[in-house]
């Protein structure tokens, strides 16, 4: 099963320039606004929706991702599923690395405007 789950989602994603696995299956819209990519899964006997880029990285850890972590995108692309954009972390690192991510946006900004 491991490698026919690899083989579905490598059959659904467009790689960009940047590297990015963009999904082009079904995608939810998350309360901030973003889109994710979700994937049919069948599981313990039933079938469930899961977010693409957590069943990546589960495959990848080799393991379930724990309540308490977050799949993090490493390229700002929530619908990039290539493993090495991906990495698992909690909600708090999560938050802390995108608001770092945007400071680091915003000085290059205003370097470049001459600020
Ligand atoms: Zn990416």
């Amino acid at each position: 099963m491991f490698g026919t789950m690899q083989a579905r989602i490598a059959a659904n994603v467009i790689v960009t320039k940047t590297g990015c696995h963009e999904w082009q299956g079904k995608k939810v819209k998350s309360a901030g606004g973003k889109f994710y990519g979700r994937i049919n899964v069948y599981e313990n006997g039933k079938t469930v929706s899961k977010l693409v880029h957590r069943v990546v990285l589960e495959l990848t850890l080799k393991r379930k991702l724990r309540a308490n972590e977050v799949g993090m995108h490493q390229c700002d692309n929530t619908i990039c599923c290539n493993a090495k954009h991906l990495k698992a972390g909690t909600q708090t690192a999560n938050m802390a690395e995108m608001v770092q991510r945007g400071r680091d946006a915003a000085a290059r900004r205003k370097q470049a405007e001459g600020k």
